[in-house]
């Protein structure tokens, strides 16, 4: 296979002990296995959240946490496990990604989402879709039930329909704070003071798996105001999503920068091919390349021996991590959520 070119050191240098050791045993039975999640990254300050959305936000975050990591325990896929967490991700109005998804230009939603396997390289995705509840689930169908990777618009929307995923009406998608910051955006325009969006709060999720598989995905409504037609990172494979057998990266922010930066798919690489701890690479992308580009965001990842990785160079990101034991950690704001 075209992807076992590792350098023997480097990819021992990436591994934990126990994770060696169980390789060596010819048994992947001992991996621990681990999630971490993202509901979004941007401008997050404490004023802004009353405390109740503050708690509603951590609770949710725990609650997904405690679904993927239920999967992990009884033995479930990696891809199993991200697909649940981002669905209920999905059907929460707080975040930017299926019910809250926010409104393009002409007021209308159009969802992106992608999903990845590590350990196959297999990858679906959904670009612009109107009438899915829940956008990651057509990702995967795409991924497992096409030759495809990438399906985008009307043909998104039929294939997900002829396969028979939940459809909703297009008014199922509005909620009055999405709908009152396209107001806002609308009346910047109008003078001329266009700013980026404040608060963005698309869904991603990474997971490991008992046999030591990773997988990553992102689902996202965009960017408020965006043009009719436009598509970010999060469906593009490399750029908002991307695992392989090392690492599995999920990003947040804006989209354009991920693209052109290569972001998910940078960050594997460095791990790969430089031997850089996780935590090092999404580092260097996040808070050198991406604050030198002018590109904000953030992302979370996780090595193939479950080190967490969550990065952002905004001033918040909804995140969360829960490990081998069941222990979340949950945070908003720039606080120290687990000891690094
Ligand atoms: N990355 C998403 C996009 O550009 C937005 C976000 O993450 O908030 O579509």
């Amino acid at each position: 296979m075209r992807r076992r070119h590792l350098a023997i050191p480097v990819a021992l240098a990436a591994l934990s002990i126990s994770s060696v050791l169980a390789a060596a045993e010819g048994s992947r039975s001992a991996s621990p296995i681990a999630m971490v999640i993202h509901g979004g990254a941007g401008t997050i300050e404490r004023e802004d959240l009353s405390t109740e959305l503050e708690a509603s936000y951590r609770d949710k975050l725990k609650e997904a946490l405690l679904v993927g990591h239920g999967i992990l325990k009884q033995g479930g896929t990696s891809l199993d496990a991200v697909e649940a967490t981002i669905r209920l991700l999905e059907n929460s109005p707080l975040f930017n990604a299926g019910k809250g998804a926010v409104f393009t230009a002409a007021g209308k939603n159009e969802l992106d989402a992608s999903i990845m396997e590590g350990h196959t390289l297999r990858a679906g995705a959904v670009a612009g879709v109107t009438t899915l509840k829940n956008p990651i689930s057509a990702a995967r169908a795409v991924m497992e039930k096409t030759r495809h990777v990438l399906l985008a618009g009307e043909g998104a929307d039929r294939f997900a329909a002829q396969i028979g995923l939940e459809q909703v009406p297009s008014d199922y998608f509005f909620t009055e704070r999405r709908w009152q910051a396209l107001e806002k955006r609308r009346a910047e325009e109008r003078h001329k003071e266009s700013e980026a969006d404040k608060t963005m709060g698309t869904v991603g999720a990474v997971a490991l798996d008992r046999k030591g598989n990773l997988a990553a995905g992102t689902s996202t409504g965009g960017m408020t105001f965006k043009k009719h037609g436009r598509v970010g990172d999060s469906p593009v494979v490399g750029a908002g999503t991307y695992a392989n057998a090392k690492c599995g990266v999920s990003g947040t922010g804006h989209g354009e920068f991920f693209i052109r930066y290569a972001v998910a798919h940078d960050i594997c690489a460095r791990v790969e091919y430089l031997g850089l701890s996780i935590q090092e690479a999404a580092r260097q992308i996040v808070l050198e390349d991406l604050v030198e580009a002018g590109g904000s965001g953030g992302v979370i990842a996780l090595g193939a021996d479950g080190t967490p990785a969550l990065v952002f160079n905004t001033s918040g990101m909804y995140r969360g991590f829960v490990d081998d034991s069941g222990k979340t950690h949950v945070g908003i704001y720039q606080e120290p959520i687990y000891k690094q």
